[in-house]
């Protein structure tokens, strides 16, 4: 897709630091390293993010992740990683062409701040929002 800065490390036009490639992945370094390692997993075919993926196209991506995810571990010495993807700016997104960081993780303290706050469970409210979703 034009203007799409992934498009564009896919066709070869942009450098990227790459660490693995096939048909239907490419993952290279993220050029921001929030830890020493930080990959990016990309599919080949453009889409926007993974709220635009179908089934096919989504396993061919996660089906590519664990053994690149181990690939990084193995190189840097990492004790553990997060897996994430954004969707929608709200979310995080800057670039909207769909991607699954891999941030190899060495201890609590580094660059990279997650937080889930904790609510105190509302089992109606749940059971409620639940079902709605399962209806959607
Ligand atoms: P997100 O905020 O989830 O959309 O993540 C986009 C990521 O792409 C950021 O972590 C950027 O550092 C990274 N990024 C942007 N441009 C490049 C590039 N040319 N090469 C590698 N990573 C990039
Ligand atoms: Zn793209």
């Amino acid at each position: 897709m034009a203007d799409c800065i992934f498009c564009k490390i896919i066709a070869g036009e942009i450098p990227s630091s790459k660490v693995y490639e096939d048909d239907k992945v490419l993952a290279f370094l993220d050029i921001s390293q929030v830890t020493p390692g930080h990959t990016l997993v990309v599919p080949k075919e453009h889409f926007r993010n993974l709220l635009e993926m179908d089934a096919d196209s989504s396993s061919q991506l996660f089906a590519r992740v664990p053994d690149i995810a181990r690939k990084v571990m193995k190189a840097t010495g990492a004790l553990g990683m997060n897996i994430i993807n954004n969707n929608e700016e709200v979310a995080g997104q800057t670039v909207f062409h769909t991607h699954v960081h891999l941030a190899p993780r060495y201890s609590g303290d580094d660059d990279l701040q997650l937080t889930f706050t904790a609510h105190e469970p509302d089992f109606p409210a749940l059971v409620q929002l639940a079902e709605k979703i399962a209806q959607a």
